[in-house]
């Protein structure tokens, strides 16, 4: 009993991480829109010969006709409602509202076919999709079982109320059967799922952050940087790039030891960080003592003020060192993007900005606009 406690408090942490977490909520986003479009299509394509079939067989029920074309136009509309914005998946609760949706119209199309028209025959589709649905779509455990027992109930009574009294022992036990097979079944497959999302976070993580200060590495800035300057280039607003270097940090190094050279390192990151994490500012350690900024969407006076921010911020560390306090020296470039990888041209002209800065005497920003 312990370990199935223990399993279902490790699945309920981990889809929780999942669904909070952008990096793995954006993975869910996009399998469950693959998922959802391909779907539409499948059962748009399966309820035409359906209805071809139905429409001979209810003969003159027109009741029954009007409420099968109801659900035909239905799935249309949503197939080329899907197909039309296929390039741009909607946000990640809309999907999701999006799958609930599709959950509920397929099934209560199956509650419509397989008990309505024939009351003699037993309902074979329903425990089918039953089993499908509950393990192609990843959401929330909870809630698609309890959209799932719902149905299920609505099906138990149509059966009851409908049916003849023959075919129950068909439709019962089968579709509770693939009520209890389909409820473990996605709860097995989604903590695969989840799992591995999770591997994946973790082994992305410590690919792209820098173990001893926890921020970006220089690949984690490669990656991101692309996304940033994309961004700003869109709306042809200013990007500001700062180059930052420790001042004589060899000095320190050699003064105090490398260990101690390490403890300071991580105490000057997260002084950075901070005031990144406040200016909405992404902050990398670009290798060594050097550190790299990216401040989007701002004019030239914002990413001066951002720079003197960063600049104070390490000053007020009071980090003590030979002849005074640990300090930076900041190269700034700001920057209207004008083409996708003109951020390598910037870095670099930040990094001449820094070296005017080393030249003037350290513990300063200099700056340096260029136009392309
Ligand atoms: P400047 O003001 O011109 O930048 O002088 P500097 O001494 O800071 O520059 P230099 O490039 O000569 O030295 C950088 C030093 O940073 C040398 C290296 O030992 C040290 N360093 C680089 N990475 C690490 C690290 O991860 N830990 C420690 N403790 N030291 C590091
Ligand atoms: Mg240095
Ligand atoms: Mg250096």
């Amino acid at each position: 009993m312990t370990i199935i406690f223990r399993i279902q408090k490790n699945f309920k942490e981990n889809s929780r991480f999942c669904l909070t977490h952008m990096r793995t909520q954006e993975r869910i986003r996009q399998e469950n829109w693959r998922q959802l479009v391909r779907l539409s299509v499948a059962v748009t394509v399966f309820i035409l010969p359906v209805g071809i079939w139905f429409a001979q067989a209810a003969q003159k029920q027109t009741a029954l006709l009007a409420g099968y074309a109801g659900y035909m136009i239905l799935f249309l509309c949503i197939t080329l409602f899907l197909y039309a914005r296929r390039a741009q998946p909607p946000t990640f609760q809309k999907v999701q509202a999006g799958c609930y949706l599709f959950v509920a119209l397929t099934m209560s199309f199956n509650i419509f076919v397989g008990v309505q028209p024939f009351p003699g025959r037993p309902a074979t589709l329903f425990p089918l999709s039953y089993l499908l649905l509950e393990i192609l779509f990843f959401l929330p455990h909870a809630l698609l079982n309890l959209q799932m027992l719902l149905t299920e109930g609505a099906f138990l009574l149509a059966v009851w109320l409908i049916k003849d009294s023959t075919v129950w022992c068909y439709d019962m036990p089968a579709s509770l059967t693939a009520c209890v097979f389909g409820c473990m079944a996605s709860f097995l497959i989604q903590d695969l799922r989840i799992r591995e999302y999770r591997t994946q976070y973790g082994l992305q993580y410590v690919s792209e952050h820098d173990e001893l200060t926890g921020l970006f590495n220089r690949r984690g800035f490669d990656v991101y940087i692309a996304e940033i300057y994309a961004q700003c280039m869109q709306r042809q607003s200013v990007c500001g790039i700062l180059m930052l270097d420790i001042d004589f940090f060899k000095l320190y190094n050699d003064r105090y030891g490398h260990l101690a050279g390490d403890e300071c390192l991580q105490r000057v990151s997260r002084a950075l960080k901070a005031v990144a994490a406040r200016n909405d500012a992404f902050l990398a350690r670009f290798g060594g003592e050097e550190f790299l900024s990216v401040l989007p969407n701002t004019n030239d006076k914002a990413a001066r003020a951002y720079a003197e921010e960063l600049l104070h911020a390490v000053r007020h560390e009071d980090i003590q060192t030979v002849g005074g306090i640990v300090t930076v020296s900041i190269g700034l470039c700001t920057r209207i993007p004008q083409t996708e990888n003109g951020w390598v041209k910037q870095v670099d002209c930040a990094d001449h900005a820094l070296y005017l800065a080393k030249d003037r005497g350290r513990n300063q920003i200099s700056t340096w606009r260029a136009d392309e």
